[in-house]
């Protein structure tokens, strides 16, 4: 028995320095009673057909999750994979802003647990007893404000690593802290991407359809609530200060680079041309449309 669940969603890239940081920490972490430490494969390329994941769905209990990603990424990736909570917030986080007061009341947060969730990058940390000190302080909160014990997770041998890492994957994930279901994605998207469900909600509903490398979308999202965690830009990754007020200080425009949305415009006909569309050029009737667009009529 346990009083925290701490994951370790191992690195993609499998660099020594990485792996023999992971090592450390499960190897740490293993010794502890109270808690229960699965490695797990990385979490951006995690698919439904993951063993895992239905198990790790069904647990409702305090949840550390520790990846080589920004903590926003790390907590609305999981979120995405159906592994929901509040955001815990950390203290081993250089950016400052793992749980900003929005990220703390999702607004599609109603069906969600009301256990928390700490989520810590794997690159804020250059040692393993950074993380392993900052975990020992969330468990040290979990016994002041949840003192039971929970059932282990069902994954077996924490020590294990993952032989045969998963393919890699590309595609957005949505802040759902920020978004506001305008559906302006889903317009700008001709990939079939994104989709509503039965609340009139948007949802990521093929997200093997995105082009790797396009992050346009994420340009013309008002509320940058669209992010692609392995983008090499932080500001596309969701790394903390991305927020909509970030696009106002597009140094880019300030020197006469393309605007976000030409640029996204731009990125989104690389993608066509790739996937071997004609992108044609806007007739009467789009130009009208776009117009009553920016009308908000
Ligand atoms: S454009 Fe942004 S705010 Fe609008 S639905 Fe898409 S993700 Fe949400
Ligand atoms: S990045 Fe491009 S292909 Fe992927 S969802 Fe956004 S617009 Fe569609």
């Amino acid at each position: 028995m346990s009083l925290l669940t701490v994951l370790l969603f191992q690195s993609p890239d499998r660099a020594p320095r990485r792996l023999a940081l992971e090592e450390s920490i499960l190897a740490v972490l293993a010794q502890e009673p109270d808690i229960a430490v699965a490695a797990m494969p990385p979490l951006y390329d995690l698919t439904d057909s993951n063993a895992d994941l239905a198990s790790l769905r069904a647990l409702t209990d305090p949840l550390a999750a520790l990846a080589w990603l920004y903590p926003r990424a790390i907590h609305w990736t999981l979120h995405q994979r159906g592994i929901k909570g509040r955001v815990g917030k950390t203290q081993l986080d250089r950016g400052g802003e793992s749980a900003s007061p929005k990220d703390q009341t999702p607004k599609d947060a109603a069906d969600a647990p009301a256990r928390m969730i700490w989520s810590l990058d794997l690159r804020d940390g250059d040692t393993a007893a950074m993380h392993v000190a900052e975990i020992q302080r969330i468990l040290q909160e979990v016994r002041t404000t949840e003192p039971r014990s929970l059932a282990s997770p069902p994954i077996q041998n924490p020590k294990s690593r993952i032989q045969n890492p998963p393919p890699s994957r590309w595609y957005p994930v949505i802040d759902f802290a920020r978004c506001n279901h305008c559906m302006e994605c889903i317009d700008f998207c001709l990939f079939g991407v994104y989709g509503v469900d039965d609340d009139a909600h948007l949802v990521v509903e093929s997200p093997d359809n995105c082009k790797p490398g396009c992050p346009a979308c994420s340009r013309v999202c008002p509320e940058n609530a669209i992010f692609f965690p392995m983008h090499r830009a932080p500001s596309i990754a969701g790394a903390p200060g991305a927020g909509p007020d970030a696009r106002k200080l597009d140094l880019s425009e300030l020197f006469g680079a393309p605007a976000a949305v030409q640029l996204a415009d731009d990125e989104r006909n690389a993608a066509l041309a790739g996937a071997g569309k004609e992108t044609k050029p806007k007739d009467d009737l789009d130009k009208l449309m776009d117009a009553l667009d920016d009308a908000k009529l």
